[in-house]
C-alpha cells in the first residue's frame, strides 16, 4: 500500500510540478478501491510520502518511477476554454527562425484541440518582424506549415507579419496623432524610468512625434530613436512601462522585406489579433506581462475587450535544444540539419517514425495549467508505441552476428508470424545446424530459439515450450540473409544481419527487430537496407 502511495505522490510532484493531495487520492482508489474503508488514514499516508519525496532530487524520482507503469489514457482530460461566446478564433504564431519542436507543438496542438472542440478557426501566424537575432529563414515558413498539416491541424489561414508592415505603420501613427505614442531618442531612457520619470521625449506633441516618425525611416540611424507606447509611467512592473513598440534596423536580415523600420511583437501581435478576431490565445506564462503591454494597444485603438488568455506552465525537457542552438550546431558541421536523428524537431520525430496522434496524445496528457512540467520523452514514446505496436511486422535482426553451430539440431522448415497478436501472414525460415546469435551463450545454460528449439552447451535438447529457456532470437546461416544499419538516435551506426524476408519491407515502414526495438526503412540500397531508430 504505502508503495502505491508513493508512485503517485512522486509521479504527480514530477508530471505536474505540484502535488495534489486528492488527485493522488483519486488514484489510489480507483486502483485499490478498499483504502476508501479508512480515508483518514489514507490522507495521512499521502502527507508522509509528501513529506520524505520533498527530500527527493528529480533524478531520484525518476528513477523510482522507472519501476512502474502508467495508466496513460485515463489523463486525457475534456479541457475548456473561459467565456466562450460566438466563434471561437485561435492562432500559433511561431517565430520561422527554423522548423518547430516538440515544445513548439504544444501551442499548435492546443490551439487546434479547442478549435476542434468549439468548431472555431485556426489560424498559423508567422511572427518574423525580428531581422536582428532570430532571423527568419525563407525555407521554414513551408517547413512548419507542412509538420502543422502533418500534425493532421486544419488551418483556416496563414498570415505572415512581416507581410504587413503598412497596417502596423497605419496604426503607428494614429496613435501618435492621439498621442499615445512617441519617439524617444534618449541614450538615458533606462535610468529615468526605471526612476519612474518620464523622458523629455514624451513630452513633445503630436506633430513633432510624426516628423520624428518620418525620420526614423530616413535621417536616425540604428539604434538613435524608438517608437514608444505610453503607458502609466508609476506602474510597478518596469517592463511595462513605455514599452519599445518599433525599432531601426539598417541592415536588417529576412527572406521577404526590406525594411528601416520594424515593429515590436509587443505591438504587431495585438494588431493582428484584433483584425483577424482572435478570441482565445494560449501563451506560456513567461509571457504573462504581454498581455499588460499588450493591453495598450487594444485600449487606445478601441479594440474593445484583449482576448481571453490562458496561460500555460513551462515545459521542462532534458536535452531539448533551442532553435538557436541547432542553428549553430548545422552552421558548425556537427551536426547535418534540421531533421537530426539526435533532436527534437518535429522534422526529426516524423523521420524516427513517430506518429502525429501520439504527439498529439503526449501534448494533451500534459493538460493545461500553470505549473512547470517535467517532460520525460518516454512518455511520448510510450504514447507512440501504442500505435505502431498494433501496425508493425516483427522481423529478426542480429547485431554483431556470430557463428554457433547446434550438434544434432533437426532440419526444419517453419513458419514464424508477422504479428504476435494479428493475422498477418508469416516469415518462412529453412534452418539446418548453423546460426547467428547476438548474446554470449553461457556454458550450461538451457536456451530457447524463439519459435525454434532448446539447446544447451551447443546441443539440441527438445523443441517444447521451457519457461527455464532463456529465449534468445537468431538467424539461420545462409546466403540470403540482408546486411541492415540502423542510424541511432544518438547518431551511432548498428549494423547486423536480417532476415531475407526484410527485402519486403516497404520504405517509411515501421517494423520491429524482435527482441530490439521499432524502426523505420529509410533507405533500400542493392547491398544493404537502411533504418533509422524508432524507439524500444
Ligand atoms: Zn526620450
Amino acid at each position: 500500500m504505502n508503495d502505491i502511495v508513493k508512485k503517485y505522490v512522486i509521479y504527480n510532484s514530477v508530471r505536474y510540478g505540484k502535488i495534489d493531495v486528492n488527485s493522488v487520492m483519486g488514484k489510489i482508489i480507483a486502483e485499490n478501491p478498499e483504502v476508501k474503508k479508512d480515508i483518514k488514514s489514507l490522507i495521512k499516508k499521502i502527507n508522509e510520502a509528501i513529506k520524505e519525496t520533498s527530500k527527493l532530487t528529480l533524478e531520484e524520482k525518476n528513477k523510482f518511477l522507472e519501476n512502474y507503469s502508467f495508466e496513460k489514457k485515463e489523463e486525457k482530460r475534456d479541457l475548456e476554454l473561459p467565456n466562450v461566446k460566438g466563434k471561437v478564433v485561435m492562432r500559433f504564431a511561431p517565430n520561422p527562425n527554423g522548423p518547430i519542436h516538440i515544445g513548439h507543438s504544444r501551442q499548435a496542438v492546443l490551439n487546434s484541440y479547442f478549435c476542434n472542440k468549439y468548431n472555431g478557426n485556426f489560424i498559423l501566424r508567422f511572427d518574423d518582424t525580428d531581422s536582428r537575432t532570430k532571423i527568419p529563414m525563407k525555407e521554414a515558413y513551408k517547413w512548419i506549415e507542412d509538420d502543422i498539416k502533418w500534425l493532421r491541424i486544419k488551418i483556416k489561414k496563414v498570415a505572415r507579419q512581416s507581410s504587413r508592415f503598412d497596417v502596423y505603420y497605419k496604426y503607428a501613427e494614429e496613435l501618435i496623432k492621439k498621442n499615445n505614442a512617441y519617439v524617444c531618442t534618449c541614450k538615458n531612457f533606462k535610468e529615468l524610468v526605471d526612476k519612474k520619470k518620464e523622458c523629455p521625449c514624451r513630452k513633445l506633441n503630436p506633430d513633432e512625434n510624426l516628423k520624428r516618425w518620418k525620420l526614423m525611416f530616413s535621417k536616425y540611424k540604428d539604434g538613435e530613436a524608438v517608437l514608444r507606447i505610453k503607458t502609466d509611467i508609476n506602474h510597478n512592473n518596469p517592463a511595462v512601462r513605455e514599452w519599445p513598440a518599433f525599432r531601426i534596423i539598417e541592415k536588417g536580415e529576412h527572406p521577404f522585406v526590406k525594411a528601416r523600420v520594424w515593429p515590436l511583437l509587443n505591438f504587431a501581435s495585438p494588431i493582428d489579433d484584433h483584425e483577424f478576431g482572435i478570441t482565445h490565445i494560449i501563451r506560456g506564462i513567461d509571457l504573462i506581462i504581454s498581455d499588460e503591454r499588450q493591453g495598450y494597444i487594444y485600449k487606445y485603438l478601441n479594440f474593445g475587450k484583449y482576448p481571453n488568455t490562458t496561460y500555460t506552465g513551462k515545459l521542462l525537457f532534458k536535452d531539448l535544444k533551442s532553435t538557436s542552438e541547432i542553428k549553430k550546431l548545422i552552421n558548425e558541421g556537427i551536426i547535418k540539419g534540421w531533421d537530426d536523428l539526435s533532436l527534437g524537431t518535429i522534422m526529426t520525430l516524423r523521420r524516427r517514425g513517430f506518429k502525429a496522434e501520439a504527439i498529439k496524445n503526449f501534448i494533451m496528457s500534459m493538460g493545461l495549467n500553470r505549473n512547470e512540467v517535467h517532460v520525460d520523452m518516454g512518455i511520448l514514446e510510450s504514447f507512440n508505441k501504442d500505435i505502431i505496436d498494433k501496425e508493425s511486422n516483427r522481423y529478426f535482426v542480429v547485431f554483431n552476428p556470430k557463428k554457433i553451430k547446434i550438434e544434432n539440431a533437426p532440419e526444419l522448415k517453419i513458419k514464424v508470424p508477422l504479428h504476435p497478436e494479428f493475422e498477418r501472414g508469416f516469415r518462412n525460415f529453412n534452418t539446418k545446424n548453423e546460426f547467428y546469435v547476438q548474446d554470449d551463450i553461457e556454458k550450461g545454460k538451457l536456451y530457447r530459439f524463439m519459435h525454434l528449439f532448446n539447446f544447451k552447451d551447443n546441443k539440441y535438447v527438445n523443441k517444447e515450450l521451457d519457461k527455464n529457456a532463456k529465449l534468445i532470437h537468431w538467424l539461420p546461416v545462409s546466403s540470403d540473409l540482408i546486411d541492415i544499419e540502423v542510424l541511432m538516435n544518438d547518431n551511432s551506426v548498428r549494423k547486423g544481419l536480417g532476415e531475407k524476408d526484410l527485402g519486403k519491407v516497404k520504405l517509411n515502414q515501421i517494423v520491429q527487430f524482435e527482441r530490439s526495438f521499432f524502426c523505420k526503412l529509410e533507405k533500400k540500397s542493392k547491398d544493404k537496407l537502411t533504418f533509422v531508430y524508432t524507439h524500444r
